[in-house]
């Protein structure tokens, strides 16, 4: 839960909510009063789980499979949802993947596949949300990029370029919504425990954390959800929000 009072009537859509950081906001966002939709790809099963956790806590969730590096699914499940809910408050751009090798052996099928789904993904859900946001004068958009994108990281250059390209997108649609009291932040995790990282070198990263730890979904999800839902950040947009345990000081 993220505030102590219940927020009611609002309807957040988090994307790649049913596994890692995505369904610890989901469940951050459900437990405190708010509609989740749980957008997935493929694990159908952990994306009923986690409408059956935030229902048994009280909340309301339901699912809608999508693929959002695909334009015409990204507008099918903004139509769903417009349809079932009548309004979306959040947004939580959160979806992405990894297709890790040095640039000189990279595929152009996987520079382009990261790009597809971790920076036009973004940019496909953010402009299908536009007009009801825009119309509606309110909204908040909350889009999870990477350390990676502000530093750089060896082995991960379509990764890196696409998490880079997001915090850029960030700061240009926070300008261009700001006048309909849209706020628009990034919230960039440094390294967090889940199926995205469970196969890297773990030692050498650890000693590069600061705080002396690896960090977790719940960790995210907290910061994630305070910009989304949170009276006490309307007056934050376009801003980089690292959650990272002092890894990349700038
Ligand atoms: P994860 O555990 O691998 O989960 C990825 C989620 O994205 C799953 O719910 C997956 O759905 C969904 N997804 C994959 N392809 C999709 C598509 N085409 N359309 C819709 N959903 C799709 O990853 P994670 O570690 O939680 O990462 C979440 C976000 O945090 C990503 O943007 C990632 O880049 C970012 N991030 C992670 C870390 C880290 O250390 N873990 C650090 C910095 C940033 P299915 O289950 O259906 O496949």
């Amino acid at each position: 839960m993220i505030n102590s009072a219940q927020i009611t009537n609002q309807t957040a859509i988090v994307t790649g909510a049913s596994r890692g950081i995505g369904r610890a906001i989901a469940l951050a966002l459900g437990t405190s009063g708010v509609e989740v939709v749980i957008n997935y790809a493929s694990s159908s099963e952990k994306a009923e789980q986690v409408v059956s956790e935030i229902k048994a806590s009280g909340g309301n969730a339901y699912t809608v499979k999508a693929n959002v590096a695909d334009e015409t699914e990204v507008n099918n499940l903004i139509g769903t949802v417009l349809e079932r809910s009548k309004k979306i408050d959040v947004l939580i751009n959160n979806a992405g993947i990894t297709r890790d090798g040095l640039l000189m052996r990279m595929k152009t099928e996987d520079w382009q596949s990261v790009i597809n789904l971790n920076l036009s993904g973004v940019f496909l859900c953010t402009r299908a949300v536009a007009r009801s946001m825009l119309k509606q004068r309110q909204g908040r958009i909350i889009n999870v990029t990477s350390v990676v994108g502000i530093i750089g990281n060896a082995g991960q250059a379509n990764y890196a370029a696409a998490k880079a390209g997001v915090i850029g997108l960030t700061k240009t649609t926070a300008k261009e919504f700001a006048s309909r009291g849209i706020t628009v932040n990034a919230v960039a995790p440094g390294f967090i425990e889940t199926d995205m990282t469970k196969d890297l070198k773990a030692e050498s990263i650890l000693s590069a954390i600061p705080l002396g730890t690896f960090g977790t979904p719940e960790q995210v999800a907290g910061t994630v959800g305070f910009l989304a839902i949170n009276p006490a950040a309307a007056y934050i947009t376009g801003q980089v929000i690292q959650v990272d345990g002092g890894m990349v000081m700038s």
